[in-house]
């Protein structure tokens, strides 16, 4: 089994199940760490911020360096600030996705925005919705930080940003542009700011059509896991292969 430099992880199905850490991948990520390897965490999930995540992976006994965690709010925010400087935005989205637009010094408004940034948002309501419909037919750019339609939990799958970023879509018919897996944007950043090559990076994650997606796609190699969303015996029917496969993270101790 090859080295790499940079082990990507994703979060939920991969390291934790909701609350409950993965007893084998919180092994693998100490193994890791031991060897001065320090991973990153890449996750859709816009609702978190760094210090909130970093906090959850505490309680597992996981330390983590805030710079490794890298979420689909955290990229929206740096691709606004990277593509489009100067420009204001809307933001609908919790306190991950205000934090992170915070953090990049961008111009937050609430009438007339050049750009409408839209993540998940548990209390949303028809007016706020309505509201980016407006924004959005008034020439404002849609981007979103994930498109995630459906979220699993313990009662089966709850709504995610993608199903109301799709409620917008329909009534806008404005094409929005997606910042989490399976587009690169979040891998993009990470190898950017860290000088890798793609050759030195490893996707981990369990969910085929975000995780390994977005490694076969950025064209670094990708480990999947049985421990979440997609069962392995699914992958094995799929065109385009995951460089690896593992039941569990325990296989690569
Ligand atoms: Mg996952």
């Amino acid at each position: 089994m090859k080295t790499y430099e940079a082990y990507c992880f994703d979060l939920d199905g991969t390291v934790y199940r909701g609350a409950a850490a993965i007893p084998e991948a919180v092994a693998f990520i100490h193994h890791l760490q031991a060897q001065g390897i320090e991973p990153f965490y890449v996750t859709n999930n816009a609702k978190y911020t760094q210090a909130a995540i970093q906090q959850k992976l505490a309680v597992m006994n996981l330390v983590v360096p805030a710079e490794r965690i890298m979420t689909s709010s955290i990229a929206t925010a740096k691709y606004i600030a990277k593509h489009y400087p100067n420009q204001t935005v809307k933001v609908l989205g919790q306190q991950g996705l205000q934090q992170a637009i915070a953090a990049e010094n961008i111009r937050v408004v609430s009438e007339q925005p050049d750009i409408v940034a839209q993540g998940l948002t548990v209390n949303i309501s028809y007016e706020a919705l309505e509201d980016i419909c407006y924004d959005i037919q008034n020439g404002a750019k849609h981007i979103a930080t994930n498109g995630d339609l459906k979220l699993p939990n313990e009662h089966g799958f709850a709504p995610g940003n993608g199903s109301f970023v799709q409620l917008v879509q329909n009534v806008t018919g404005v094409e929005p542009l997606y910042i989490g897996k399976p587009a690169p944007h979040m891998l993009e950043i990470i190898r950017d700011s860290f000088g890798f090559t793609k050759a030195d990076m490893l996707m981990i994650g369990d969910n085929y059509d975000t995780d390994i997606l977005v490694g076969i796609d950025y064209g670094i190699d990708t480990l999947h896991v049985d421990t979440g969303v997609t069962r392995q015996a699914d992958v094995q029917t799929k065109q385009a292969q995951p460089t690896y496969y593992a039941k569990t993270l325990a296989a690569w101790l």
